[in-house]
């Protein structure tokens, strides 16, 4: 069967690594197991696969279900499988030469210029277009990667990934629909499973609608790994409103995410940024004050725009409330 090489995968066997990973590094095992979520929840359509936005997040939720916070590169898996024989880089036009004779990890920018993305190697593409496919490899990589007690959580952590799609769909059928102040989210789910799976559909909606850019300064920032720093904040908090809706969304840097939170940032009606005057009677960098009155940069969707009801909402529980 084509899957036997997987088996084999090289991978470092360094000290660093305990009985959880069978003594060897998961990067790659993890990488592959991320490429079935995709498959499993649609988001593989042709037979190439790009190292995107997608990848990153079906590869972090394993990543963090075993590792936690752990720092970790992507990148790193996603070029180095290129030493099996089933994983073939399929290279931009005219840097096939380039990409051959590359040796060590490329910089996300090099890798960019370079590399289309991953092209399966036709048995393998096959035999992971199918369920039975799917089980098979998956259960092959647990068992020969990881121990025993490790494979609820990554079981699960690809099962959050799949059902994550299921709220995406869901939330953007409510953008269509009148905006409400609070969602019903309960169903039945363990509760933890179920946020995770929102906040990462919520994140799948809010930061494209956004080109990955802060509503406020325009930030756009990437890890060397390719991962987006702008953050998906809900206006209405979702502690309170458990509202996913994207119109209760905004993309937003760290910093503008935290102030907005705070309420040392506002919106006023029309769309525009206020700063709270507690910032202006503080030593506060001008480039933070200036953003007073700049309009809220909008998705490219129009629909998905803020819905005037959040913000009058934020403005006046926690905008108005802060002193
Ligand atoms: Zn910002």
């Amino acid at each position: 069967m084509s899957f036997k090489e997987m088996k084999h995968l090289r991978r470092d066997m360094g000290r660093g690594w305990d009985e959880r990973t069978r003594g060897g590094a998961p990067h790659k095992p993890l990488m592959l197991l991320a490429i079935l979520d995709l498959v499993d929840a649609g988001d593989i359509t042709g037979d190439l696969i790009p190292y995107d936005q997608t990848l990153l997040q079906a590869f972090d939720l394993r990543w963090r279900a075993l590792m936690g916070d752990a720092l970790t590169n992507p990148l790193q898996p996603f070029w180095h499988l290129r030493s099996s024989e089933f994983w073939i880089l399929e290279p931009n036009q005219g840097f096939a030469e380039a990409l051959q004779h590359h040796s060590g990890l490329p910089s996300l920018k090099a890798f960019q210029s370079m590399v289309r993305g991953v092209r399966l190697r036709e048995d393998v593409l096959k035999a992971v277009q199918t369920p039975e496919g799917r089980a098979e490899l998956r259960s092959l990589l647990l068992d020969t990667y990881f121990s025993e007690g490790v494979r609820p959580l990554l079981l699960r952590a690809g099962e959050t990934y799949v059902a994550s799609k299921g709220f995406e769909e869901a939330f953007r059928e409510a953008s269509l629909r009148e905006f409400q102040e609070v969602f019903d989210g309960r169903d039945g789910l363990d509760p933890a499973f179920i946020n995770e799976s929102r906040d990462l559909a919520f994140r799948r909606i809010v930061l494209p609608a956004y080109q990955h850019q802060c509503a406020a300064c325009g930030a756009k920032l990437f890890t060397p790994a390719g991962r987006c720093m702008v953050q998906a904040a809900h206006i209405i908090p979702f502690s309170r409103s458990r509202n996913d809706d994207p119109r209760n969304g905004l993309a937003l840097c760290p910093l503008h995410h935290w102030a907005f939170d705070q309420g040392m940032l506002g919106i006023r009606d029309g769309l525009v940024w206020m700063v709270h005057r507690h910032a202006k009677e503080l030593p506060a960098d001008p480039a933070y004050l200036s953003l007073h009155g700049r309009p809220v940069t909008l998705p490219s969707e129009g629909h998905l725009s803020p819905a005037p009801q959040a913000v009058a909402w934020h403005r006046k529980h926690i905008f108005e409330k802060i002193g």
